[in-house]
């Protein structure tokens, strides 16, 4: 990696850092999510960085991969865990950032702090030559030493220029993963613990969707959208919420495109023990000697 395209991951971490903290600050008892999201990524496109995916807004059980749709009245309610996740993307690369808030009580705070502290022992041992099976070990055990359970089936991942997952997974459990860290590699972290199963699964859709294949069906209005989409998102994650302000029509439009199989929606993914989840995340940028953080 050249010098700009570090100054451009930087950027898109200081951004998301700044975007974490900003949304977590407006979730509050009585708030609409739908408001939240529209806020945080305001602010994203203020900064000079645009959303690498729609902000996510998990409630409870629900791990990830949830943006409010459109007309969505669901208000943040006293006893909420909300995991806030946010990505950014400057020129394509990508920051990745995660943080787990309870709405006006504070019944999940050990839950919480664990995700914290295990992600803080997987960047300590982020340097070259790392195996993301250690990573993994360590996650487990501090989480399972507070008395909870690691999500088995949820990774970290690397990233490249416009790609959410670049093929390394860092598991947050031992014996699932086999790749070793190199120098330059640009990773998210992001371990989940839960009072539940410890394993996530979905099938309703959670609103956010990304470009299979961008290829021309339909009447003009459709193949408009899907140029939109193509040239906007690239194979990057996107919400109807997006596609609205360019395209009125574009719930019924996305659904079009969902048949054809030109779009895929991502399952909404909760734990299947109905647990209450928290999330904790950073992405890191791997140095000759150890990482840095860059969120
Ligand atoms: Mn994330
Ligand atoms: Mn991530």
């Amino acid at each position: 990696m050249d010098e700009e395209t570090i100054e451009k991951y930087r950027k898109a971490g200081k951004i998301a850092k700044a975007a974490r903290e900003y949304g977590a600050s407006k979730v509050k008892e009585g708030v609409l999510l739908f408001d939240v999201a529209e806020y945080v990524e305001e602010f994203i496109w203020k900064q000079g960085g645009r959303p690498a995916f729609p902000i996510n807004l998990a409630l409870n059980d629900a791990a990830a991969h949830f943006t409010p749709g459109l007309g969505d009245d669901t208000i943040f309610q006293k006893g909420d865990v909300v995991k806030l996740d946010v990505g950014v993307q400057v020129d394509g690369y990508i920051g990745d950032t995660a943080v787990t808030i309870e709405v006006g009580t504070n019944h999940w705070g050990d839950l919480i702090r664990a995700t914290e502290e295990a992600l803080e022992a997987a960047i300590g041992l982020m340097k070259p030559n790392a195996r993301v099976d250690d990573v993994g070990a360590a996650i487990q055990r501090i989480i399972e030493s507070h008395n909870f359970v690691p999500i088995e089936n949820l990774t970290g991942h690397s990233m490249e220029r416009y790609k959410l997952h670049a093929g390394l997974s860092v598991p947050n459990v031992m014996g699932e993963g086999s790749g070793i860290v190199k120098a330059q590699d640009v990773i998210a972290i992001e371990p989940f613990a839960t009072n539940g199963a410890g394993m996530v699964d979905g099938k309703k859709g959670g609103n956010i969707y990304r470009l299979i294949k961008p290829r021309p069906i339909g009447g003009r209005e459709l193949k408009a959208l899907i140029k939109h989409i193509n040239e906007n998102y690239s194979s990057l994650p996107f919400s109807e919420r997006w596609c609205h302000k360019y395209d009125k029509k574009a719930k019924q439009h996305i659904r079009k495109l969902l048949r054809a199989q030109v779009v895929y929606s991502y399952p909404l993914l909760k734990d299947v023990g109905g647990g209450i989840v928290a999330q904790s995340e950073h992405t890191v940028i791997i140095t000759e000697d150890g990482c840095e953080i860059i969120t």
